[in-house]
């Protein structure tokens, strides 16, 4: 069965065919290709295709595909049983690993999606502070939850629905929307409702709406303007979680929040969230405080063997200098390729972390990303996919590197990127 042939049944039966929405392939054009199986770097697609893969299922594969010692663990877990409904021994594990890595949370709870974790997040500071509003930046995506889906980028940005349907005006009412990097936006915000917000939500880097970084400064007036006001300070480390140093964006900054939401890494492959942060807002939650959140799956056995078996692999293996050196290789060849074809190029790189703006300006906002020439990066995306490289197929997301790309397959990839740029 063809990808062709899949995505015409898929089409019948699914939404767009897809239970994503960027899978589409909608903002670059053609059709999506089915994956068959993927090891290491590369995909292999239902067409016998093999990829070099850029997206590495939009973050968790830091390690690559399939890697052997996740696997084992994911079997290991599989022998005895794949859910109790009853704690289990392997929550207190990845309990114990994830505040080990990341001291600002003193306590977790697991759930299963990054959405669920934003989503209990923003209930929790909502319930501890007895304030309704948030504030949260363009561009920045925290998953589809009602209050969050406003301005939101990643697949809502790319499908051009940035705010969806279905959202009570009276909800979107309470979600304040301002720009990232501009601090003295926030600054307004808190004085136009003083008593009012119970939360500041950011992606502190903005991994969504393609790559953006904060200028300097920015995180810690965050910082400062939520401990002046009383709000809490989310970090929505969904993405950066363990991507980028074991301690997230936080440990890199300097920057201490009071809740950090988590997902994509600490799944190992598997679906998983966690949302954790400073014990006495976290013992507002269920059943010690009023604030109410479950989950039938969380804590899954199986994704807390694959999860815990991939943040072992992190620290013992402390990945993240060489991760770096493949983003900067990546970045060099991208940078090179489009000034000796002349094409205006933004290429915001951090760690295993980058993305590709046709853009002459830096972007350091979502209105900036938006200025980019996207039609341009669709005609990038095929001329790359032809050459067997899978980039992200939108212009505003991020793409990712792995462990698995070492060696050989970034120098193939690099040569194939390069020569893409200059068929454009
Ligand atoms: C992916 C992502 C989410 C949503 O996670 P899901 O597991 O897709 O629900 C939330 N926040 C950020 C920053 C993300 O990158």
């Amino acid at each position: 069965m063809t990808s062709a042939d899949l995505f015409a049944r898929a089409r019948q039966l699914i939404p767009g065919g897809v239970n994503s929405p960027v899978r589409a392939f909608r903002s670059v054009g053609g059709a999506p290709f089915f994956v068959k199986s993927a090891q290491g770097a590369t995909l292999t697609t239902a067409d016998d295709r093999e990829l070099i893969d850029f997206v590495c299922t939009w973050g968790p594969a830091i390690h690559g595909h399939n890697h052997p010692l996740i696997r084992q663990a994911i079997a290991a877990a599989l022998e005895r049983g794949t859910s109790f409904g009853t704690p289990n021994p392997l929550e207190v594990d990845m309990a114990e690993m994830i505040t080990r890595f990341v001291p600002s949370i003193q306590k977790v709870r697991l759930c299963n999606s990054g959405t669920e974790a934003t989503m209990s997040a923003i209930r929790l500071a909502r319930g501890f502070t007895r304030r309704d509003k948030i504030i949260k930046f363009s561009g920045c995506y925290h998953g589809h939850s009602d209050s969050l889906l406003i301005k939101a980028g990643s697949g809502a940005l790319t499908h051009g629905n940035p705010d969806s349907a279905g959202v009570p005006a009276s909800f979107a009412r309470e979600t304040i929307v301002l720009p990232y990097n501009d601090a003295a936006a926030v600054e307004a915000a808190f004085a136009a409702h003083p008593g009012e917000i119970a939360a500041v939500i950011v992606e502190p880097y903005p991994a969504n709406v393609g790559l953006i970084l904060p200028l300097p400064g920015y995180l810690a007036a965050l910082r400062a303007a939520c401990t002046r006001a009383g709000a809490l300070l989310i970090f929505d480390e969904v993405m950066t979680g363990f991507r980028l140093a074991k301690g997230g964006v936080q440990e890199i900054e300097g920057i201490t929040p009071d809740l950090t939401t988590l997902g994509k890494i600490i799944g190992g492959g598997l679906p998983v969230g966690a949302f954790g942060g400073r014990a006495d807002v976290m013992d507002h939650l269920a059943p010690l405080g009023p604030v109410y959140q479950a989950g039938t799956l969380s804590g899954n056995p199986l994704a807390m063997a694959a999860g815990i078996a991939a943040l072992r692999l992190l620290e013992t293996e402390n990945p993240y200098e060489r991760l770096a050196a493949l983003g900067r290789q990546v970045r060099d060849t991208l940078l090179d390729a489009t000034r000796a074809k002349g094409l205006p190029a933004q290429v915001p790189q951090t760690g295993s972390m980058f993305c590709l703006y046709f853009s002459a300006k830096p972007v350091h906002s979502y209105a900036d990303a938006l200025q980019s020439d996207a039609a341009l990066f669709g005609r990038f995306f095929h001329a790359c996919l032809a050459r067997g490289v899978y980039l992200p197929p939108s212009a505003y997301e991020a793409c990712f590197l792995s462990t698995a790309h070492e060696g050989s397959m970034i120098d193939r990839a690099c040569e194939r990127m390069h020569d893409a740029l200059l068929s454009l």
